[in-house]
């Protein structure tokens, strides 16, 4: 998987990006990060890519034709790489669908994927309409720029590329799984600060610590996230017939 990330602040994602699990899956090449700076493209000679919004008001814009020739630097070499058509391009924006778990998985069979940082009050429509596939937000809230949530989603994303996760750190079950969160989980010593390990999870019986865990999913999922159980009646049912 190649992700390409436009934006103003190169350094802020590769550092951001280059360390534990996704760094060491660009070591070994199961991904790649490229990092396009859009002032490279700029043609003002002091390498400006903003101006003053028309029809007034506060804040810069960021200019079309920097992050146009940004873009077109990717999506033609993908093209002339012998991909057969320009990859998807997502533009980090509080205006667009929110993340979740069902989109992680849909970009994750993508070969590539750009994604398009914006900054100060945002970019000029009239480029995000020529090159903009995905609106993607990170979450009902405003932040300064569009590179934590890029780096948010490749991180996600990267997590289904094959080889990306160990065996050990690729868990069979992951919260947001069938709409469900995940059971709790405890490690040595078998008592901390008076608290004890559940009974059941020093059994070895396989089945109850299933059905145990299936219970505290279940559980946690309907205080924490009841929206969740909401959109899975199945689940719903299950939780009124526990199995304690
Ligand atoms: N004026 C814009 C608006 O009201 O929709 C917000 C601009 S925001 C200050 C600057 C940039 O941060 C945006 O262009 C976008 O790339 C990024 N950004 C801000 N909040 C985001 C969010 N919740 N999810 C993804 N990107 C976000």
């Amino acid at each position: 998987m190649n992700f390409h990330v436009l934006t103003l602040f190169p350094d802020m994602v590769r550092q951001g990006l280059d360390t534990s699990i996704i760094g060491r899956a660009m070591k070994e090449k199961r991904i790649s990060l490229e990092t396009v700076n859009i002032r490279d493209f700029s043609d003002n000679k002091h390498n400006r890519v903003d101006d003053y919004p028309y029809g007034g008001g506060a804040g810069m814009v960021m200019q079309a034709e920097p992050v146009y020739r940004a873009y077109c630097s990717v999506a033609e070499k993908s093209l002339a790489a012998g991909k057969g058509r320009k990859p998807r391009c997502i533009y980090l924006t509080p205006q667009g669908k929110v993340f979740n778990q069902t989109m992680v998985e849909d970009f994750a069979q993508e070969e590539e994927l750009i994604f398009l940082c914006g900054h100060y009050e945002g970019i000029d429509e009239r480029v995000l309409e020529e090159v903009v596939t995905d609106y993607v937000s990170i979450g009902d809230y405003v932040l300064t720029g569009g590179e934590l949530a890029s780096m948010v989603m490749i991180d996600a994303v990267s997590r289904f590329v094959p080889g990306v996760l160990s065996n050990e750190e690729s868990a069979q079950f992951e919260s947001m799984q069938d709409n469900l969160l995940e059971y709790p989980h405890f490690t040595r010593p078998e008592t901390w600060h008076d608290k004890k390990v559940p009974k059941v999870l020093l059994t070895g019986d396989h089945n109850k610590i299933e059905a145990w865990r299936w219970e505290q999913s279940l559980r946690r999922t309907k205080e924490r996230r009841p929206d969740l159980m909401e959109k899975n009646k199945t689940l719903t049912v299950a939780y009124f017939s526990p199995t304690e």
